[in-house]
């Protein structure tokens, strides 16, 4: 197969990038391109060049299958090819079907003209990885479309439709169908009209108070950006195409490129692009296992869970039999779907048909029977054993032969689950995070047994319903959960040793955290812990000896919903205030457990916090939890808000240097009294130790 076609339609020489399968202008194509412009320039029959991807897809930009090799950056590189297109004496057009994105519309902007169909989207996405568009896209967009709507496409790096475009040099024909017959027509027509070809470059930047507008833009992205320096790049390398000839543009542009990539924001947002890449790929799953048709799905409990779960599939069409075990939870349950639905509609997001198609696609219930021709069942029911046995043995009893049967358990043990059903098999964890319609994390918990089938089926599913699906093995808490236990012990002792619930949450959030673990705690409610705590020391027959979360509880404190937690909240305001009740109650904790508090640094409390999360990720790693490290960065940033630019707690330990992590946590864990789980992760020390990263 030719990396670029090269066919003669009388006068005009088409040029057909070919590399699915978004045409990625990796190295051949570049190369492909130059070969066939070359080859077009030298034949004196030709008259107009036209470049296309075909009817499909444009270019969806680099080829990521050749990001990290020697191939990515050897020349010809794509600024070379866009100069050479660019630059050439005979007409060049560009005919765009479906995306342009970053490399790809930087590469139709070296055209000299664009025929697009209207199917197409064009976008600069580069800041979405923490970088510019690096091959002339900041010089060259202002120049086509105006200072202001290429600054916005730019720093949002948002795609938008073709016929936007049309008015402007972006776009100068818009066709329904058939975009290269409509190109060649257009490369003929310049040709007999002997119409002068026309360069980006050459044009001047439409913009109208220029100095007023970018100084807005600079205040705005600078808020925006919290941090990153890829937007605010951007519009400095935007404000460069107003002030700045063509080329000393491009110059810095180039400049600004590979600083940008050299940051650890950029590395960082980069790992999640790749993270989320192979996140889908398990190495015993092929990727022609075969997968089971979900047509219609049935949904256990209509609670938090169930309906954020219900929705999900709504949304993309399937119908779902929802179930509960009294009219009242029933109602309840819909009557919340219906509200979240509603409110969608009052934003404008949904018209008031489209609530009702979703609302009418469920099959509220109060019988198993319904149950009988679903494909996949999700049980959301209460956290408890026995009520789990309850439905598994039920839907054992009643779902078809090959019905996929699901747990949204939060902790408890899937093999066990599994085993109360004749088709251990057909048994899965799908543990989604609240609200479930909202977030993006999706845990796919494999049981001992779980069919290949079935797990193929749930990793196809979860795309579908547009969740980073993260594979986890069988343990307490699956990836997040377990970690997220540490992450609050260490935060906990923190509060003990000495430092302020609101001291560690400022920390946490200057760190990037949205918010910090106090303040989601109020937020979540202290007595679900408190509850939990109180029924652990029942079972295991032990005195209930209080924390203090559990005081604030005991004080009727739960968090928001009762006015105050760890905080005190005024009626309708978020915003959390500093109460001397709680800083009095730890002062009391800390002396009747004989702590004399020390002063403790920020930068501790970032330490402790985020390296509990990476020596807990270390032994789910280890124990084979998880497949790959970055899979747990993926349940950190997408399940419990770690920050992006940090690109997960894995990868920012290896930012850190694995060395120094390990370091400080033998320093913590031989502290007296130290809880044991400070000790490094036998991988953590061994990588380090052999100069890896995960
Ligand atoms: P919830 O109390 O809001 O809802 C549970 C619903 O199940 C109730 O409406 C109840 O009437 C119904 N129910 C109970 N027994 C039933 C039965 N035998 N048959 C049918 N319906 C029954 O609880 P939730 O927060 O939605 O949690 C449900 C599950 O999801 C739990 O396993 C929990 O651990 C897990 N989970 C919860 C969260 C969260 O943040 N709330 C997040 C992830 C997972």
């Amino acid at each position: 197969m030719n990396p670029v076609d090269y066919a003669l339609r009388g006068q005009v020489a088409v040029l057909t990038l070919n590399n699915p399968p978004v045409n990625g202008l990796g190295h051949a194509l570049r190369t492909g391109i130059l070969a066939g412009l070359d080859k077009a320039m030298a034949d004196d029959a030709v008259k107009a060049i036209v470049v296309t991807g075909g009817e499909q897809v444009f270019s969806g930009g680099a080829d990521v299958k050749e990001f990290g090799t020697p191939k990515s950056g050897m020349a010809p590189n794509l600024p070379d090819v866009i100069r050479a297109l660019e630059g050439a004496e005979k007409p060049v057009v560009a005919a765009m079907a479906g995306h342009a994105l970053g490399g790809g519309l930087e590469l139709a902007m070296g055209c000299h003209f664009r025929v697009a169909k209207t199917d197409a989207t064009f976008g600069l996405p580069e800041v979405k990885l923490g970088l510019l568009p690096g091959a002339t896209g900041t010089q060259r967009l202002p120049r086509a479309i105006g200072l202001e709507p290429a600054l916005n496409m730019i720093v949002s790096g948002n795609p938008q439709k073709a016929a936007t475009f049309v008015g402007t040099a972006l776009v100068d024909e818009l066709v329904d169908d058939k975009v290269v017959d409509a190109a060649v027509a257009f490369a003929e027509n310049l040709v007999a009209e002997q119409r002068p070809i026309r360069r980006i470059r050459d044009l001047k930047v439409n913009a109208p108070d220029a100095d007023a507008f970018l100084q807005f833009a600079r205040n705005s992205v600078k808020v925006a950006s919290k941090g990153m320096p890829g937007p605010m790049a951007c519009v400095e390398s935007v404000a460069d195409s107003v002030k700045l000839p063509f080329d000393e543009g491009c110059k810095r542009e180039r400049t600004a490129f590979l600083s940008l990539m050299q940051t650890p924001e950029s590395r960082a947002l980069r790992h999640i692009f790749a993270a989320e890449r192979a996140a889908g790929k398990l190495p015993d799953i092929p990727a022609d296992t075969p997968i089971r048709d979900i047509q219609k799905v049935g949904v256990v409990g209509a609670g938090t869970m169930g309906g954020g779960i219900t929705m999900n599939f709504l949304n993309i069409g399937i119908p779902v039999v929802l179930l509960e075990t009294a009219q009242e939870a029933l109602d309840r349950g819909l009557g919340t779907i219906r509200k979240n639905y509603e409110n969608s509609a009052k934003k404008g997001k949904l018209t008031q048909e489209q609530v009702e198609e979703r609302m009418g696609l469920i099959t509220p219930t109060l019988s198993y029977d319904a149950f009988k021709e679903v494909d996949l069942v999700i049980e959301a029911v209460f956290e408890k054993m026995e009520v789990k046995e309850a439905v598994f043995t039920k839907l054992d009893e009643v779902c078809k032969p090959g019905c996929i049967l699901a747990s949204n358990t939060s902790y408890l043990d899937v093999n066990k689950i599994a085993s109360f059903t004749k088709r251990p098999e057909d048994v899965i964890g799908l543990h989604f995070f609240s609200p479930a319609n909202v977030m993006r994390l999706l845990e796919i918990v494999r049981g001992e047994k779980t069919a290949k089938d079935v797990l193929a089926t749930a990793m196809k599913l979860g795309k579908k319903i547009k969740k980073v699906a993260v594979v986890s093995g069988v343990c307490d808490g699956f990836i997040g959960n377990r970690m997220l236990a540490l992450y609050g012990a260490a935060a906990y002792g923190l509060v003990l040793a000495g430092a302020s619930p609101q001291q560690i949450d400022k920390a946490l959030e200057t760190f990037g955290f949205a918010m910090g673990p106090y303040r989601v705690g109020d937020l979540a409610g202290l007595d679900i812990g408190w509850a939990t705590r109180k029924r652990k020391a029942e079972e295991a027959g032990k005195p209930f000896e209080p924390i203090i979360a559990d005081k604030l509880c005991e004080m009727g404190r739960f968090g928001q919903k009762t006015g105050a937690g760890w905080y005190r909240y005024e009626a309708g305001v978020r915003k959390p205030i500093v109460d001397p009740v709680t800083t009095e109650l730890i002062d009391a904790f800390r002396k009747e457990k004989g702590i004399t508090p020390r002063k403790i640094s920020d930068e501790e409390v970032i330490e402790r916090c985020a390296y509990a999360l990476v020596n807990e990720g270390a032994k789910i790693l280890e124990e084979g939890i998880a497949a790959r490290a970055s899979d747990i960065d993926l349940v950190y940033l997408n399940g419990y808000g770690f920050p992006a630019r940090r690109g997960g707690p894995m990868r920012y330990a290896e930012e850190v240097g694995l060395p120094n992590v390990v370091r400080a946590l033998r320093r913590f864990a031989a502290e007296p009294g130290a809880a044991p789980t400070w000790e490094p992760a036998p991988l953590l020390v061994k990588l380090a130790e052999e100069g890896k990263g995960f």
